[in-house]
């Protein structure tokens, strides 16, 4: 993966290292790099590596990856808004061996669509959930699980103006 912070100098954007995440809002005291930090360990979790709980690493890179964009290349936000869309509208059971499937679908896609760029909710309104809250609740599994489909849940409906777009892009996959 891309360095983020050469990432977010392409993007233009100064990353600042204190205080709440300035993407999403978290609060962390040392900004970005915190939320990356809590985001990495709650990645890291053994209770997501059990097959059945592999959805829950999912929406942890989803919702992570869409509060922030400005770290992330530009297609990432096709990719994980399009995930979600799957999981949340159609009802799709992700599995690893989906993930590859939906990237060559988004390539071939991609080609006739230079231009083509999903333009992020506000900073600071991704959703009113953060890692901060994920590591509150991170000993309960069972309340921990709940609170990242919440998490994942409420990021993809802050995406709401390109709910549209990526239906039509679901719906060629969901054919494929
Ligand atoms: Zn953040």
């Amino acid at each position: 993966m891309q360095n983020y912070i050469d990432l977010a100098n392409k993007n233009g954007v100064t990353l600042l290292n204190s205080g709440k995440c300035q993407f999403c809002g978290a609060n962390t005291e040392r900004g970005i790099s915190e939320c990356l930090e809590i985001f990495n360990l709650s990645f890291d979790s053994s209770d997501f590596s059990d097959t059945e709980n592999h959805i829950y690493r999912f929406f942890i890179v989803d919702a992570h990856a869409l509060q922030h964009p400005e770290i992330h290349g530009r297609w990432s936000n096709h990719f994980h808004l399009l995930r979600l869309h799957l999981i949340f509208k159609y009802d799709v059971k992700w599995t690893y061996k989906l993930s590859p499937k939906l990237s060559n679908h988004l390539n071939s896609y991609k080609k006739d669509k230079p231009d083509e760029h999903l333009n992020p909710p506000e900073l600071l309104k991704r959703g009113n959930i953060t890692t901060v809250d994920i590591l509150k609740v991170a000993t309960d599994t069972t309340k921990c699980k709940d609170l990242i489909k919440q998490w994942a849940k409420c990021v993809y409906d802050v995406w709401h103006n390109h709910h549209n777009l990526v239906d039509k892009i679901a719906q060629g996959f969901l054919v494929e």
